[in-house]
């Protein structure tokens, strides 16, 4: 965890980059995926083709938008359809947006177009009941998602790690509503220079609250036994 962490500040800092956040994110997206078990992986219901949870929100920190707005600079019908739905999805809440079948606009023929570079949310989001989400995002009852310990486990020990990161290297660790948010950074041609020089793009934005106090704890941490070594 050290070294990732370690590694991530460089990466958001480093001066050469031409994204720093895409580099960053594509690190920590390939750690995701390389350490959950494959025993686990077996169990998952989830399958190329199967998009019904990409109805529900997602939330990204600002290395994340840029990653995804990266993919959209040579897109610009699916920018304009990010920035146009984020209009009514960067206002409504996790428990709003539920059950209201506003799909992600990413989606094409029911796979996710950005796949390689999908946010930590959307990677560590799984289930293994293909029923348990139709009945939740098809037919908008209480979501009641089984998702494996160790895929929780990974999802949370990659996001401590990013927003670790983004703190240990000066930089904001909001969290946004991921269309508002890759709306925001498809703003500028410049935006993420303009993000890592302290701009805050997503200043209008509305943020999730913050971590629970024990993955507070976890972060901060993370950031003492690493901050005299970078
Ligand atoms: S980014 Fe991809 S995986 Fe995530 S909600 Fe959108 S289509 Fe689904």
């Amino acid at each position: 965890m050290a070294a990732h962490l370690r590694h991530l500040v460089q990466l958001l800092r480093s001066p050469t980059s031409k994204s720093p956040s895409s580099e960053a994110v594509a690190h920590i997206g390939a750690l995701h995926d390389r350490t959950v078990p494959k025993q686990t992986e077996k169990m998952l219901a989830c399958r190329k083709g199967c998009s019904h949870c990409c109805s529900q929100m997602v939330v990204v920190t600002a290395p994340e938008a840029f990653y995804v707005a990266a993919q959209l600079r040579k897109r610009p019908e699916t920018a304009g359809a990010v920035a146009a739905i984020a209009r009514e999805t960067g206002r409504l809440t996790l428990e709003e947006r539920l059950g209201r079948n506003i799909f992600c606009p990413l989606l094409s023929d029911a796979i996710c177009s950005i796949y390689a570079a999908r946010p930590l949310g959307c990677r560590g989001f799984v289930s293994t009941n293909l029923e348990a989400c139709i009945a939740a995002f098809t037919r908008g009852e209480t979501p009641n998602i089984p998702m494996p310990n160790d895929s929780i486990s990974v999802l949370y020990a990659c996001r401590m790690l990013l927003l670790a990161a983004l703190r240990l290297a000066g930089l904001k660790d909001g969290v946004y509503e991921m269309n508002s948010a890759v709306a925001a950074a498809l703003s500028a041609p410049d935006a993420e220079a303009q993000w890592l020089a302290g701009k805050d793009l997503f200043s209008g934005l509305q943020e999730t609250p913050p971590p629970p106090p024990q993955f507070e704890a976890s972060i901060r941490q993370m950031m003492a036994y690493v901050a005299p070594t970078i």
